[in-house]
């Protein structure tokens, strides 16, 4: 077919090859991403006729949002997306770390235990589970209830016979939680044929144990979600896969009636729950941002593929591997070198549609031991379904990369680190 060639003044030829070449090779693998894209667009789509969306459910409102018909809507559709029997979409819900906060400050109860199964949850948890030295901040320590963890097993899969084993001695289990994406580890992100099998177990076994799934990072890189296998909560940020991009703020919680009820009241008030709640703006972005996110998610895996092939060919360890099993949209590069990381943070930053003069410097973020480096030239503050990377500045220098709302701006990033970093290691 016919090609036409942008030129870009800071990505000499021969790094524009070199990616083109590699592109060519992993064509296979883009395929399988769009079946999965298509089938989850279907899905979308399918789910907007049934639950009848109209131009009046875009309508804003004010004061305390009384039968707000947009807001219960938008509830209905991710529910229906979702498989769940009910969802809680908020722009009130500030970010991922809050809506998961919510869910389990809604469930858990003084005495009760969570129990988590895919090891240390994401960094922004840890002051809202708490520990020994913890001041009152109100963690879930604070109101005495308590959390434990299993790590995976060495296959980096959900370890069930010890979950099994730890169900049966600790009756004050309440919440099974599980973390799909890796967040800041080297691991593999969990399938949902994993959850599947483990969920399965774990319901035989013990039916009341509630199964919470953060699937932040994690939605439409499959053709099913946690709530097809079993899950009975999933929570997750709009400012992330669901929100195609679009959405400006906000999160979701979705799940049994049961528990999103109790969770409402968390949310709002007891006694209040889900009949408040108002937006004065409209709840268009919303709406258009999941119509959206297969497509956008297609395109971060798409960019997450093709960045862990370039790489992998220059001699850096990546995290998936090219052709590797893909079940959320980050990339981890191990770069083992403190200048070549840093490149690679200015290319992203330099491809950027927004911000693309700003340098990138680690800088000293509050809760990490060391120096964080983070590139995001993003429309959404902080979104990171948008081009973005960050990583801690130590041995052995790994970097994770998520995002991109079109592949061609991935692609421009990729050429633009293959170009600073060749001039410094001279790997191509
Ligand atoms: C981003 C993320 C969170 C937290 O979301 P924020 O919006 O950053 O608070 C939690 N878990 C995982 C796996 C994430 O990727």
């Amino acid at each position: 077919m016919r090609q036409f060639d942008f030129v870009f003044d800071d990505v000499s030829k021969s790094s524009a090859d070199y990616v083109e070449k590699i592109e060519t090779e992993i064509r296979k693998q883009f395929e399988y991403f769009n079946a999965v894209s298509k089938y989850n667009s279907n899905k979308v789509i399918d789910a907007f006729r049934k639950c009848n969306i109209s131009a009046r459910h875009f309508n804003m409102s004010t004061g305390y949002g009384y039968s707000d018909d947009s807001r219960d809507k938008l509830d209905e559709l991710f529910a229906t997306i979702f498989g769940a029997e009910k969802a809680i979409v908020s722009p009130q819900i500030a970010s991922g770390t809050h809506a998961i906060t919510v869910a389990l400050f809604g469930i858990l109860r003084p005495g009760d235990t969570l129990l988590s199964i895919s090891g240390t949850p994401y960094d922004t948890l840890l002051s809202v589970l708490g520990n020994e030295n913890d001041e009152n901040i109100g963690s879930l320590r604070n109101f005495g209830i308590h959390y434990d963890q299993l790590e995976l097993n060495s296959k980096d899969e959900l370890d069930t016979e010890n979950i099994l084993m730890k169900l049966s001695k600790n009756k004050s289990i309440k919440v099974v939680y599980i973390q799909r994406s890796r967040g800041y580890s080297w691991r593999k992100a969990i399938s949902i044929s994993d959850m599947e099998k483990c969920i399965s177990e774990i319901k035989m076994h013990f039916p009341e144990i509630i199964i919470m799934v953060d699937n932040c990072y994690g939605e439409f890189c499959e053709t099913k979600e946690p709530t097809d296998v079993g899950a009975d909560i999933i929570i997750g940020s709009l400012i992330k896969n669901p929100g195609g991009g679009l959405a400006p703020t906000g999160g979701y919680i979705a799940g049994k009636e049961k528990y999103i009820d109790l969770i409402a009241q968390r949310l709002t008030c007891p006694g209040v729950g889900r009949e408040v709640g108002s937006y004065y703006a409209s709840y268009l972005p919303f709406y258009q941002g999941i119509y959206f996110a297969p497509r956008i998610v297609c395109e971060a895996l798409k960019g997450a593929e093709l960045t862990s092939a370039v790489f992998q060919k220059m001699g850096f360890q990546v995290y998936p591997n090219q052709g590797q099993e893909r079940a959320d949209i980050t990339q981890s590069i191990m770069f083992r070198d403190e200048n070549i990381m840093l490149a690679f943070m200015h290319a992203v930053q330099s491809a950027s549609p927004v911000d693309s003069c700003a340098i990138p410097y680690p800088w000293d973020m509050p809760g990490y031991a060391d120096k964080v480096v983070m590139a995001a030239g993003t429309f959404i503050q902080g979104a990171s379904i948008e081009l973005s990377a960050d990583g801690p500045m130590r041995e052995p220098y790994i970097a994770y990369f998520q995002g991109g709302l079109s592949y061609e701006n991935i692609k421009l990033a990729i050429m633009i680190a293959v170009d600073k970093i060749s001039k410094i290691k001279g790997c191509i």
